[in-house]
């Protein structure tokens, strides 16, 4: 076994430890939680060697990135859109990305659905909600939660486009579990109103027992997994 993937393996058996106990904290279930692998920053050849761990689920934040990697990995993989995306890139988002995690408004989603309808694909998406409660944070994207009611239903109306749940990243500044908290709240209300989107894309290496209390169904794992990344601007 090369040093990489084991050092991966190694890295993976205490994620899926944390996950574990974390579920029997929150008296889940293991099978409710699927793992995303965040490979931004991270080769191709990373990638090929997560299919070898039992990995089928990778994000990555940035469509240049992304769309490159996409064409270089061998194995399959259900590929996963969790950055903040600009409607010129949803064009070449919408032609690799299985779930797009950050849609934050209608001028977006409405680009995506055009996408979408372009190449007679129905595109799965969640909407991103923002947590932070002290101002809107550009660089972390996310719809305020006063907004989200009326995104959905947009959504839900458009013809390429299916609502999959929610996505969320904890604000910094606060402890994960107030925000988290809120989140679950906010969701109780939304899947009132759209019971099939069932999706909660909550959690990173650092707050993931946390979102795992509060109902997160996907976790989106880069550094705990393959390592810190360089800082890049
Ligand atoms: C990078 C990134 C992650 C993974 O963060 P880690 O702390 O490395 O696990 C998760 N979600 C989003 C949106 C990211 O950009």
């Amino acid at each position: 076994m090369s040093n990489r993937l084991s050092e991966i393996q190694s890295n993976l058996e205490i994620i899926q430890a944390r996950i574990e106990s974390a579920c029997t904290v929150a008296g889940r279930d293991i099978s409710e939680i699927t793992l995303i692998a965040v490979t931004k920053t991270y080769p191709a050849s990373d990638v090929d060697l997560l299919k070898q761990l039992g990995i089928e689920n990778v994000g990555e934040n940035r469509d240049q990135e992304a769309s490159a990697k996409k064409l270089e990995v061998k194995s399959e993989f259900k590929w996963h859109f969790i950055g903040q995306l600009q409607s010129n890139k949803a064009k070449s988002v919408v032609n690799y990305a299985d779930l797009i995690h950050s849609v934050d408004r209608w001028s977006l989603a409405k680009e995506i659905q055009k996408s979408a309808q372009g190449i007679d694909k129905m595109q799965q998406v969640l909407i991103q909600v923002d947590l932070d409660q002290s101002g809107p944070d550009p660089t972390r994207g996310g719809i305020w939660p006063a907004e989200l009611r009326e995104l959905a239903q947009l959504i839900n109306q458009a013809s390429h486009l299916e609502l999959k749940g929610l996505m969320s990243v904890a604000p910094l500044g606060e402890k994960p579990e107030l925000a988290f908290a809120r989140l679950k709240e906010i969701r109780v209300d939304f899947l009132k109103e759209n019971p099939g989107a069932q999706i909660l894309s909550a959690g990173m290496s650092d707050d993931l027992e946390s979102a795992i209390l509060h109902g997160a169904t996907h976790l989106r794992i880069g550094s705990a997994l393959l390592g810190e990344r360089p800082k890049i601007g």
